[in-house]
């Protein structure tokens, strides 16, 4: 689950992290009032949502000159314009795709004078079934495009969750980022605190562009704050954090996902144009796999689980069809705790419920398999039954070929 960055800046703030001041407005009354509790005379206005290159994106609806999502204002009446422009419209950045995201929040900052600007980020690394840090001194850029150009700009740092985070890790971050003096050692307190707030929250990514050190002030003081930040954390750990739990934005999310968990069924929407409705997540893989082999891709991933009643199922298939793409569908569905007779039944009624039009290819497996093809060929409707899936994955592929 994502969060929108002003309550990612709330979380690590609990954990003692430097962040600039900062409020966050739904109204451009709010936005204005926000400003007003700043010190001035430099703000930041923000546009919320769950994409990052805001600074670089285009609003839809204004001219192709306009500023993009994060505005500098230097009087309050310049946060009040920059915030009549933005709530409403539709901001297109390289994380959004072409269809953009509705700005509905916005976070008046405090601005900072940067000196310079670095890039700091923590995830879980699979690979090493460790936290990683990656650090580089290329902040504010887009990090897949120094990974890409200069991956020598990039140090990688494991910590190993047994050990945990040790003094060697901190001066290894800090060393990575080039920083002397006492920077240097803001730099080490920093990664402890994002790494504590990163374990203790559950998170799967924290990342920090830029983390930026300010013009020394009148006395020669630099220090580090954290100037944008994107968390996520691990869905299944929610349970553990209802406060996080609470900032979930539903509207930054794709409705029919939403529709789905409502529904307990794991739904990811994809870019092809199969439709798949299947029980187990492996069997749903295995799908999406197979479908590709022949040729077309799925649009979607959809696990309806062990349980596959009549209702999920016509769940399921309304959830498939709203996706404007899906020109077939296929079910995978094998009958273990679920017979195969009440799964044809479910979905026959599923069918007549949405008034199926695209073709479906079913493809039943388990108890009672002989009498749940019986149903779904005695059913009136045009399945294509299919006895395997390699079966199944060439009709459904053949089906929606003939239909274009
Ligand atoms: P992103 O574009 O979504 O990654 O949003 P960021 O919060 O990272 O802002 C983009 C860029 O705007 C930063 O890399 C900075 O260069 C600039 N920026 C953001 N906040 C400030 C600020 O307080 N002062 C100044 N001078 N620039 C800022
Ligand atoms: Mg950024």
């Amino acid at each position: 689950m994502n969060v929108h960055e002003y309550q990612a800046k709330e979380l690590l703030k609990e954990h003692g992290i430097a962040i600039p001041a900062g409020h966050a407005a739904l109204t451009v009354e709010e936005a204005v009032e926000g400003a007003k509790k700043l010190p001035g005379p430099l703000y930041v206005v923000k546009a919320q949502i769950h994409a990052g290159g805001r600074g670089k994106g285009k609003f839809k609806e204004l001219p192709e000159d306009a500023k993009g999502g994060v505005r500098l204002a230097f009087s309050l009446d310049e946060v009040e314009s920059h915030a009549k422009e933005m709530l409403g419209n539709t901001l297109v950045t390289i994380q959004t795709g072409d269809a953009g995201k509705q700005v509905n929040r916005l976070y008046v900052t405090d601005g900072v004078d940067i000196e310079s600007e670095y890039y700091l980020a923590m995830l879980v690394d699979r690979a090493t079934g460790r936290v990683a840090m990656v650090a580089s001194t290329e902040g504010g850029m887009d990090i897949e495009d120094v990974a890409h150009e200069t991956p020598e700009k990039i140090t990688t740092i494991t910590i190993d969750p047994a050990q945990g985070f040790m003094p060697h890790h901190a001066r290894s971050v800090a060393f990575a980022l080039g920083l002397s003096g006492d920077l240097n050692k803001q730099c080490q307190k920093l990664a402890k605190q994002l790494y504590d707030a990163f374990t203790a929250s559950d998170c799967d990514m924290l990342e920090i562009n830029p983390l930026v050190e300010t013009k020394p002030d009148a006395d020669g003081n630099a220090s580090l704050l954290v100037l944008d930040t994107k968390m996520s954390f691990d869905s299944n750990a929610l349970y553990r954090h209802p406060a996080i739990e609470a900032m979930r934005d539903e509207t930054e999310e794709d409705p029919a996902e939403v529709e789905a968990s409502e529904y307990d069924l794991a739904y990811i929407k994809l870019d092809g144009n199969i439709g798949c409705m299947v029980n187990g997540a492996g069997l749903a893989m295995a799908t999406m796999d197979i479908i590709k082999l022949n040729g077309a891709f799925p649009a979607n991933f959809l696990d309806v689980g062990g349980g596959a009643t009549t209702e999920k199922v016509t769940a399921a298939f309304k959830i498939i069809l709203k996706d404007p793409a899906v020109e077939g569908i296929l079910v995978n569905i094998f009958g273990g705790i679920m017979k195969c007779d009440i799964i044809a039944n479910g979905v026959v009624q599923a069918a007549k419920d949405v008034n199926l039009q695209v073709p479906l290819v079913v493809r039943l497996e388990g108890t009672n398999v002989e009498a749940g093809k019986e149903i779904l060929a005695n059913s009136g409707l045009a399945i294509v039954p299919a006895d395997d899936l390699g079966d199944a994955a060439r009709k459904i592929v053949a089906e929606v070929k003939k239909a274009a």
